[in-house]
């Protein structure tokens, strides 16, 4: 059995503390210990780290920019491995953590690395004078990581704090703790400097001493809704800056001249990838009355040949969920939605794949006949659970699928190019999706609006909020004062 510690220093670091268990979703097992870093190392983890960053900061962005870039390469080449690492922590099918999670990790450092040189400011000219702006690393910043895309949450973080000349400490969530290590390593040998990249372990308890902690510049979340709030109150004494990538239930809206087929592919895909444990999900499926019925079948249908079981098989769709605690959250969610009169169309039980008995699966879920005060629209399950909704004209549709706390994600499926324009411009969301979903390129910013949290991920936008505007007014002529 292997004990994980903290990270500092490109080096593990015992605390002495009870290690909790790390358990693979498919089997239940425990696969690793790991201990949790002290309050005490901590505060050493956030002192090594102010130290690393000022060399960090005064190096250029292009020799910053190409450590990134190497980090970027190893972990390219290791995509298999660190997919496998990956599968471990989350139980997630290996062709999707291949393909999606993993590879968008390096992805980030690629392009954060590309774009590091390249932080301009503004000039401004005065009589006998110029000002200029220049944006500044913020010292150290923490991320905080949800479970469900342990290798891209930490990249999408932690590449563009480096890029902009921070250092970086991540927590992991505690269910996925192991996938940061292979990141640390890729850019430790890709030549990043001791105590840029620190790894801590634990709950909430160190969460809160990040946020707490004068010594952090910025937290950024990935998290659920109510954490987010929590990580502003925790913030608050030190000001801290804080960007928050929150939960949703996006709605993925189905017009009568879609493309019947895509439509039915991208719902499977907006609901049941990573086993539905996923942010933007469009989990609220709304289908216009006249093509209802056809792409319910059609829903139904193919969701019977989707393959659930061992996460490591290449021929399986959908993988485990978390944890024993999370599927008992999403089985009752499906008792919750019969309870309230949406009619099961699919799946709604736990499975048993053989040799695989007490992994927490669940079968891809499909509830047609729903409405939109019912708990199943309405609450964030983060599971595979498909809740279809219908609707009889445009606006319906937009004013239904606005109505909601949430807002991270949304989907239109049209063949109209106006028709996509006009409703994409209505839609409450920090990221619309026309004709697919869920689709991330780095140099596209993601995030939430409304309570699906602020600020961005990837993207320019992500840049800057790892740095402030610093003003510098130069006087070129003898001051004239007035004393
Ligand atoms: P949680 O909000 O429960 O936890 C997120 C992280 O915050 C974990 O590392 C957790 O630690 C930590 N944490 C919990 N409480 C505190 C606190 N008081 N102070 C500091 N840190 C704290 O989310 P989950 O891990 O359960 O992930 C699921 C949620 O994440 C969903 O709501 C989902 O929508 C959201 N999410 C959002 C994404 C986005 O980009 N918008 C993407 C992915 C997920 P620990 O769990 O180890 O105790």
């Amino acid at each position: 059995m292997i004990t994980k510690h903290t990270y500092v220093g490109g080096r593990p670091r015992p605390s002495g503390l009870e290690p909790f268990d790390k358990r693979y979703p498919a089997t239940g097992e425990v696969i690793a210990k790991i201990e949790p870093t002290s309050l005490e190392q901590l505060d050493e983890v956030i002192a090594e780290a102010a130290e690393a960053q000022k060399a960090w900061a005064a190096l250029s962005g292009t020799e910053r920019g190409r450590v990134l870039l190497r980090a970027a390469k190893i972990l390219q080449d290791r995509n298999e491995a660190l997919s496998r690492v990956e599968v471990m922590d989350v139980g997630k099918a290996i062709a999707e953590a291949e393909s999606g999670d993993v590879p968008s990790g390096p992805d980030a450092l690629e392009y954060f690395g590309g774009i590091a040189r390249d932080m301009p400011g503004t000039f401004h000219t005065y009589p006998g004078a110029v000002g200029f702006t220049q944006r500044v690393p913020l010292g150290v910043c923490a991320g905080i990581g949800a479970w469900n895309y342990p290798t891209q949450i930490a990249c999408w973080k932690a590449a563009p704090a480096l890029a902009a000349g921070n250092a970086f400490i991540h927590k992991p969530s505690e269910e996925t703790p192991l996938v940061a290590y292979e990141i640390a390593d890729a850019l430790t040998e890709a030549g990043l400097p001791k105590g840029l990249f620190s790894i801590v372990q634990g709950d909430a308890t160190i969460g809160r001493a990040l946020c707490e902690h004068p010594g952090v510049a910025k937290v950024s979340l990935t998290g659920g809704v109510d954490t987010g709030k929590l990580i502003i109150k925790q913030s608050a004494d030190t000001l801290k800056k804080v960007t928050l990538e929150l939960g949703g239930k996006s709605p993925l809206i189905v017009f009568e001249d879609a493309n019947l087929d895509d439509a039915v592919g991208v719902a499977l895909s907006a609901n049941f990838y990573t086993a539905g444990e996923v942010c933007s999900n469009g989990t609220r499926v709304f289908v216009h009355r006249s093509i209802a019925d056809k792409f319910l079948a059609e829903v139904v249908r193919r969701t019977a040949s989707i393959r659930v079981g061992d996460p490591m098989d290449r021929d399986v769709h959908v993988g485990a969920l978390i944890s024993e605690t999370h599927m008992n959250k999403v089985l009752e969610y499906i008792e919750i939605g019969k309870a309230e009169g949406a009619t099961l169309s699919a799946g709604g039980n736990r499975v048993r794949p053989q040799g695989f008995e007490n992994g927490y699966f669940v079968e891809p879920t499909v509830f047609s006949g729903c409405t939109d005060n019912m708990r199943i629209v309405r609450e964030e399950i983060f599971g595979p659970v498909m809740s279809v909704l219908v609707f009889d004209d445009e606006d319906e549709a937009v004013s239904r699928a606005n109505d909601t706390f949430f807002g991270l994600g949304a989907g239109l499926m049209t063949t109209s190019l106006a028709r996509a324009h006009r409703v994409a411009d209505q839609l409450q969301s920090g990221s619309v999706w026309v004709n697919t979903y869920n689709i991330c390129p780095p140099d596209l910013p993601f995030g939430g609006s409304k309570q699906s949290g602020f600020g961005r991920e990837n993207s320019r936008f992500a840049l800057e909020g790892y740095t402030e505007v610093r003003s510098t007014y130069m006087d070129l002529n003898n001051f004239e004062g007035a004393y």
